[in-house]
């Protein structure tokens, strides 16, 4: 268990430091070494103007955050939300750091983000945002240097522009800048699914150690975006689990025989919402998150189970599909608890796994079919969630705890092989 009962926050960088520095004096690491984790290692803040489609110019905050590179380029996602704060971006470009080398792929971690609603904005001005945003970073990305991705409200037509973006001011087409990009620029086959299908595949390992039957689960599902419709039909289709609730930001669903996955994704492009779905019972997202189910599937923001409600959290596992979406007392509670959580370093990581397969693909112009991109995903998440299962046994720590252990290890024997420049 990470032990920082002291520190009491839901900023989530303040967790995110907390995390690595539990962990960290848990190994007995270098002081100073642990200092060099707690911080990024560069920020990039930019204020930038877009011209609105009524002709007015609105100025926008954006910022890239590249936490640590020890292992290879810099690798995270672009997030477009008003609560967007650089503590935010801090945090999610730790866990990336930790992320990509707990599964064992040769990045260090990133994140970027910027405060705006897009629900708000036209395709025109959301093109003009991110092309303007690409360009002022652009001095710090690029195929070698640091590959942003999609996170929250960027999908892969955002993705697409950054990639054209950059290749005009390159001159010529660089597709390995960025991923998550539609197939005929670049992408990769499986990526939409790739976070969710990663998820399964890590839940898969876990259920069959605590014994649980898949195909007889009962599974809920905070936020139906990419990860979360994805994940509710994967265990769906690949599993035969039953999806017995899920929700989104303007409420929830519930049928305690089962929803059916696809048909709610229907519903929901059709009318913005989950809620109102027929043959389902409406029920609040506090409600979800208590309901009694075999696996809950957080895929929303952060900081959803928290200590008010993680003493009624009633499933036996918790599949974080979302960054960050336990706060540090709640993990504390659920451990006590008997609740396994396999944490979001490892459970959605099979995101940035498909990520790294494109970057490849890209960087050599020879793509794979579908079934490869699915094999080794499932090699590597399954490897992955043995492993820290395994130093979880072995050290009698929770899961998360192994994983930074697992991720820590790798990096802070990065630095004793690279030293520290000069
Ligand atoms: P998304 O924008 O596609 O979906 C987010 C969903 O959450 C939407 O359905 C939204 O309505 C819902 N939501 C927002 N606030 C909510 C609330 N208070 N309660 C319930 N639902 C709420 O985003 P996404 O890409 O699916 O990302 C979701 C989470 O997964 C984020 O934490 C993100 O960092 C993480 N993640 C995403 C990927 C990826 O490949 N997309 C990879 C790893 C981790």
């Amino acid at each position: 268990m990470i032990r920082m009962q002291e520190v009491k926050t839901e900023n989530p960088f303040e967790i995110a430091q907390a995390q690595i520095d539990g962990v960290g004096r848990r190994m007995k690491l270098d002081p100073g070494l642990l200092d060099v984790l707690k911080w990024p290692s560069r920020e990039l803040t930019v204020n930038f103007p877009v011209k609105m489609d009524d002709g007015t110019i609105r100025v926008f905050t954006g910022y890239r955050v590249q936490y640590n590179q020890v292992l290879g380029p810099f690798k995270g996602g672009i997030r477009y939300h008003p609560d967007v704060t650089l503590d935010e971006v801090r945090a999610l470009a730790a866990w990336m750091t930790w992320k990509c080398a707990v599964i064992g792929l040769p990045y260090g971690g990133a994140k970027g983000g910027i405060i705006c609603n897009p629900k708000e904005m036209s395709p025109r001005e959301l093109e003009r945002l991110t092309r303007r945003f690409t360009s002022e970073i652009s001095i710090i990305i690029g195929p070698h240097k640091d590959i942003p991705a999609p996170d929250v409200y960027t999908d892969p037509q955002v993705m697409a522009w950054i990639m054209d973006t950059y290749s005009m001011n390159e001159g010529y087409s660089v597709p390995g800048v960025v991923t998550g990009k539609p197939l005929v620029v670049g992408g990769s086959k499986g990526r939409e699914e790739a976070t969710s299908r990663g998820v399964m595949y890590s839940t898969r390992v876990v259920a069959e150690h605590l014994r649980i039957d898949l195909s007889k689960a009962t599974i809920a599902v905070q936020g139906y975006g990419n990860v979360g419709s994805h994940a509710a039909r994967l265990f769906h289709e690949e599993c035969g689990s039953s999806i017995v609730a899920v929700s989104d930001s303007r409420g929830g669903i519930q049928n305690p025989n089962g929803l059916d996955p696809e048909k709610v994704r229907l519903h929901k492009a059709k009318t913005g919402s989950v809620v109102g779905y027929p043959k389902s019972d409406p029920l609040t997202n506090e409600e979800l998150l208590e309901l009694k189910c075999d696996i809950l599937v957080p895929s929303a923001l952060e900081g959803a189970i928290a200590e008010d409600n993680a003493p009624h959290v009633k499933s036996k596992v918790v599949s974080e599909g979302a960054n960050g979406p336990t706060t540090l007392e709640a993990d504390e509670i659920l451990f006590k608890r008997g609740i396994t959580v396999i944490p979001d370093i490892l459970c959605n990581a099979g995101g940035v796994t498909v990520s790294y397969f494109e970057w490849v693909q890209d960087l050599q112009h020879f793509f794979w079919t579908a079934d490869q991109v699915k094999k080794q995903l499932e090699e590597v998440m399954v490897g992955a969630t043995e492993r820290v299962w395994e130093t979880a046994k072995k050290e009698k720590v929770d899961m998360r705890t192994a994983a930074y252990i697992v991720a820590l290890e790798k990096i802070v024997e990065a630095y004793r092989v690279r030293g520290i420049f000069p």
